[in-house]
């Protein structure tokens, strides 16, 4: 459960539950007619499933459905859901479902938020990086030409259901990323996780009960740093290790010729992240070969130098961090770690050192 007062909802996290969605649904929001959007990809894989359950239980819906990839999450496409969920008379009542990724969740959140000024959200998370990540803890979104996700609104779901069946048919490299998520819950604040990981990620991937146990402990951390602050103000900056550094790498990779995933900028920035604290002489050479070794183990990439293409350069990192919202007065807030599990926020970091880091790190 995420605890947010009134707006409390459940995560069902396990093998199957995309087969019981209708009942699930029902149960929750007696009545309601759906919206389900969703995307091309994940149409053709899983959409059925979902249908005939909702049939099953006499649930009324329509289907609207967006390219698959990134450049969905762009004003064109939420205007026609918009157009498109008015046109399908959804009211106030009734509700949206997002079966697909992250892209799906952000996108479809963001129509919910918008539509009569908040519709009921649901969501049916597709990757591992939606089901660790994205579908928990309300933000939704789009992108603007002046970067990622700047556009949007906090807007929780009334239920998350992750199935970790429908991971079987996710590609390895979407996998791999969304793996990165999880291994961030156990650095950033649980060392036994990591430890749990670093001899239970084989049974992860295959898809055992180790699965469901990864995907529920990772949302069990994220869902506890959401109900501590909701907006992040404090506690839930510490999901962002690893995403300062890994922000600006993707913003500055071209995301349309995937270059580079979110998972895979989160990985090289955890890595940078664990490098600049060694730098700052919070932690020792050990801890740092941990990481890489696991992260390396998961098939995820640790070096800038693992990304095809011409890499940006440092001062191009830079100026991208330094619009990142991270700044206040001259200093960048990092998120920084004294050891595995024990991340903490630092406010006020010298750009000057970190410029000085990516410019060895970009030549190594
Ligand atoms: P995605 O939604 O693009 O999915 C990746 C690819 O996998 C897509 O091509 C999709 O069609 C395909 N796919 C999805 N489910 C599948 C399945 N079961 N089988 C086969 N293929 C499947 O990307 P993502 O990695 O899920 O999410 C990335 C997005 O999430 C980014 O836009 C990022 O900004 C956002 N995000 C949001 C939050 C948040 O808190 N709201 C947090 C982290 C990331
Ligand atoms: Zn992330």
């Amino acid at each position: 459960s995420v605890d947010l007062g009134d707006r409390s909802y459940d995560i069902e996290i396990g093998r199957g539950l995309l087969e019981t969605a209708g009942e699930r649904i029902a149960a929750v929001r007696p009545g309601a007619r759906l919206a389900v959007i969703t995307d091309e990809t994940v149409e053709k894989l899983h959409l059925k499933t979902l249908q005939a359950s909702l049939a099953e239980s006499g649930i009324d819906h329509a289907v609207m459905t967006v390219p698959a990839g990134e450049s969905s999450k762009r004003f064109s496409e939420f205007e026609r859901l918009c157009d498109e969920v008015l046109g399908a008379r959804l009211e106030r009542n009734d509700a949206i479902v997002a079966l697909g990724g992250g892209v799906v969740g952000d996108l479809s959140g963001f129509v919910a938020a918008s539509v009569r000024r908040g519709m009921d959200f649901i969501q049916i998370p597709t990757t591992l990086l939606s089901q660790v990540d994205s579908s928990v803890g309300g933000k939704t979104g789009i992108n603007s030409r002046h970067g990622k996700n700047l556009i949007g609104a906090f807007h929780q779901p009334v239920l998350v259901l992750a199935d970790t069946g429908i991971l079987d048919t996710l590609p390895l490299r979407d996998f791999r990323a969304g793996y990165a998520e999880v291994a961030k819950y156990g650095l950033l604040g649980d060392e036994p996780f990591f430890a749990w990981l670093e001899a239970n990620w084989k049974a992860v991937f295959a898809g055992g009960p180790e699965r469901d146990e990864a995907v529920a402990r990772s949302c069990q951390a994220k869902a506890d740093v959401v109900a501590a602050d909701e907006r992040e103000s404090g506690r839930r900056a510490l999901l962002n290790l690893g995403h300062t550094f890994g922000h600006a790498l993707e913003s500055a990779v071209e995301y349309e010729t995937a270059r580079l995933v979110h998972g895979e900028g989160v990985s090289i920035g955890m890595m940078l992240a664990h490098e600049f604290s060694e730098r700052l002489g919070l932690i020792d050479t050990a801890v740092v070969e941990r990481v890489e070794k696991h992260l390396t183990d998961a098939g995820l990439p640790i070096r800038m130098s693992q990304i095809p293409g011409q890499l940006p350069p440092a001062g191009t990192l830079m100026d991208i961090i330094a619009q990142d919202k991270k700044v206040s007065r001259g200093n960048l807030t990092f998120i920084l770690t004294r050891g595995i599990g024990s991340a903490f926020v630092e406010k006020g970091v010298d750009p000057a050192l970190v410029h000085e880091f990516l410019v060895e790190k970009l030549s190594s």
